[in-house]
């Protein structure tokens, strides 16, 4: 583990809003909380997005395999009391952990939680295109669960709430309402990519590499 004596101190419980000021030129350092660290397993595989306290817990049990991009967060130890020096950690943006990561397909399905529908339909009502804020949209079941449709990502999109009860309980079809866009399921990068709105240069960058040509998120 890296202990860069000359950047402790730089981050403070101070009010200033991040990124904190740092000693050109240290790479940007941020304050924790206000970032996520990118979790893979050895082999490079995007698992998900952890805190600084779960990251700060795989560099002490010396778990860390590797990491990429310079550190963004530094984390103060105790005070050694012989020799009266603090301890501190950087953690790096990506963070690769050794030993077995927890069983999980390699493109697992991201849970449909509305805030997820929302960001893949980049808060647009997919019946009349406008954008809204995230408490005037609802999930709508493009075929109603009333008629057999399910709970879904291929059969749910973000719609306002003038248009979900314009629509009610019938197919767009039924309602000569067309759909703007064919609903997804979005895959585990993409999902990465739209669950966290303060992505690092560096996390983005690897996350985008990664993303299959045919996303709407490679632009
Ligand atoms: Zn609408």
């Amino acid at each position: 583990m890296e202990t860069d004596t000359t950047r402790l101190g730089l981050i403070d419980t101070g009010a200033s809003s991040a990124p904190v000021a740092e000693a050109s030129p240290s790479p940007t350092l941020y304050r924790p909380g206000t970032v996520r660290l990118l979790s893979l397993d050895a082999h490079g595989r995007v698992l998900d997005w952890i805190t600084w306290q779960d990251a700060a817990c795989l560099y002490a049990r010396e778990a860390v395999a590797w990491t990429l991009g310079d550190p963004c967060l530094h984390i103060h130890g105790g005070t050694c009391r012989t020799t009266g020096l603090r301890s501190g950690m950087d953690l790096h943006p990506i963070i690769a952990a050794r030993g077995h990561a927890r069983s999980r397909a390699l493109d697992p399905t991201p849970n449909l939680t509305n805030q997820a529908l929302f960001a893949r339909d980049a808060h647009l009502c997919l019946y009349c295109g406008q954008q809204f804020n995230r408490p005037q949209l609802t999930r709508d079941h493009v075929m109603p669960i009333s008629k057999g449709g399910r709970d879904v990502w291929e059969n749910v999109v973000s719609a306002c709430f003038h248009c979900n009860s314009r629509k009610s309980d019938r197919t767009p079809q039924q309602a000569s309402m067309p759909l703007l866009a064919v609903p997804y399921r979005p895959s585990w990068i993409e999902h990465m990519i739209l669950s966290n709105r303060n992505i690092l240069a560096d996390q983005m960058a690897f996350l985008k590499a990664q993303l299959p040509k045919r996303s709407k998120l490679s632009a």
